[in-house]
């Protein structure tokens, strides 16, 4: 493997894992994909970066860019050819705590990102497990648990350091080099590796988390009052449901979260959600938001995940919608459904401001197959709810194509960011591919 290598640069000394090193079991997978790569750098500057890019153009290998590893379709790795895993770059600090500007290294995890900040009063909303990389979701979009109440991770970012293919390192942010600032918030992967991010964090002493259980009946009416009880709550509201059917029975498991510590304004909040339906167990508590990402969901990426996952935006809950969704889930061929509210903070920036362009949509929707069934079950179970999305997020979405690339990156935001794409990256080497 060393003579496909070459020679390795002298700033990468020790930083380079090839197959015979110790240390390539836990670094050559990601979450979902056993990977078999020539070599995993692990840089530890912008520099080793653009010392790993050389090194990549140099060899002819093939690119893959990891943070977290916990990319859907896992283009954090490949076969024969070469990982840049910038899981050593994983410092924290908080820049300015009166603006709240936080610098975060684009190699940390999110568990790792709240426990820095909660001693500043301080987190920012990333998504649901606190495994997950910075890079991915500050370069993609980033639904989180506080989602209605703060926006997406990418509505806050004010600054990525970016290294483009060519080596260049730039500071992007609104003054120097806008266009790669906008590519960055939603679809960085093509246009650079983001070695660091300025994000705005919030002000947060507390969140309340509280979990119910309501049963589901065919027609999804169930789902539809939840979807209405979404969009008239407060923006401190967000929630998840997550369907589960046995035969024909689903019940739907909600995780709602509120954006304050106060019991009472925590009781108020969630009230309404209480009565969407026959909702048959409940639980609250108030807890720090590191309890959402904790620090034991840090683990190693051995590929012990393989599934497939597609996913598609609603604007409305429809009754065919809704029934869809449950046949999703209970028809011949289940699949796992999950839900995300969106709306509140998600609708603030005007749709052309960042490269995720969906500000009017009300619920993510998430379809994800395991590996006892297969892409084939997916697909079918699909296939009934596809019709009714409108759009989609890239980060959720395990074989992307040019068909995912149009639902992520419709109309004009597409055009956008192929031009960028062609203009930071002219030989394609980062370029998403199947
Ligand atoms: C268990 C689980 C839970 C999840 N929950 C949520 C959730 O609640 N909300 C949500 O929004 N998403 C969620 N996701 C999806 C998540 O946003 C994506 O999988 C994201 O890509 C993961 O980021 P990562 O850095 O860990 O991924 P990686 O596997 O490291 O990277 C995936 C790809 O992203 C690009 N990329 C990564 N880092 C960089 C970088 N520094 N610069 C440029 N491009 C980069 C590259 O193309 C890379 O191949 C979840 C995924 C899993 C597996």
């Amino acid at each position: 493997m060393t003579a496909t290598l070459g020679t390795v640069p002298a700033e990468l000394s020790g930083k380079v894992v090839t197959p015979d090193d110790a240390r390539y079991r836990s670094l050559r997978s990601t979450y979902t994909t056993v990977g078999s790569p020539a070599a995993v750098v692990r840089p530890e500057s912008a520099g080793d970066v653009a010392a790993a890019l050389r090194l990549a153009r140099e060899t002819g290998l093939r690119v893959a860019v990891r943070s977290g590893g916990h990319g859907l379709s896992g283009s954090g790795t490949n076969d024969g050819g070469l990982v840049i895993d910038l899981g050593a770059m994983h410092r924290v600090e908080v820049v300015d705590r009166a603006s709240r500007l936080v610098r975060v290294e684009a190699g940390a995890r999110w568990a790792q990102v709240a426990r820095a900040l909660a001693p500043h009063g301080l987190a920012i909303s990333s998504g649901d497990h606190g495994n997950v990389g910075v890079g991915g979701i500050a370069t993609g979009g980033g639904v989180g648990w506080l989602v209605r109440r703060y926006g997406l991770t990418i509505d806050h970012v004010r600054a990525a350091e970016v290294v483009l293919p060519d080596g260049t390192f730039v500071r992007a942010d609104a003054h120097n080099e806008p266009e790669l600032l906008w590519v960055m918030r939603g679809a960085g992967a093509g246009a650079g590796i983001a070695v660091a991010f300025e994000i705005e964090a919030m002000e947060l002493s507390g969140i309340g988390y509280v979990q119910l259980a309501a049963a589901v009946d065919p027609a999804g009416d169930t789902l539809r009052r939840w979807a209405e009880t979404m969009r008239e709550a407060p923006r401190e509201l967000s929630s998840a449901v997550m369907l589960a059917s046995r035969g024909t029975r689903t019940t739907a498991f909600i995780t709602a979260v509120v954006a304050s510590d106060n019991p009472a304004v925590i009781r108020d909040t969630v009230q309404p959600l209480l009565d969407i339906g026959e909702v048959t167990a409940q639980e609250a508590h108030v807890a720090p938001y590191t309890a959402l990402v904790p620090t034991q969901h840090l683990h190693a990426n051995t590929g012990q995940m393989p599934s497939a996952t597609t996913n598609g935006l609603l604007t409305e809950m429809t009754p065919d919608a809704a029934g869809a969704l449950v046949t999703a889930s209970a028809g011949p061929r289940p699949v796992l459904v999950q839900l995300r509210s969106l709306g509140g903070a998600t609708h603030d920036p005007n749709p052309s401001a960042t490269a995720f362009a969906h500000r009017h949509q009300s619920t993510l929707v998430i379809g994800s197959a395991f590996p006892s069934d297969n892409r084939g079950a997916l697909a079918a179970a699909w296939a009934p709810l596809a019709p009714h999305t409108d759009g989609a997020y890239v980060n959720f979405e395990s074989a992307p194509d040019e068909t995912t690339f149009a639902r992520a990156y419709p109309a004009a935001t597409g055009a956008r960011v192929t031009d960028l794409w062609k203009r930071y990256d002219p030989d394609g080497l980062l370029r998403p591919r199947p």
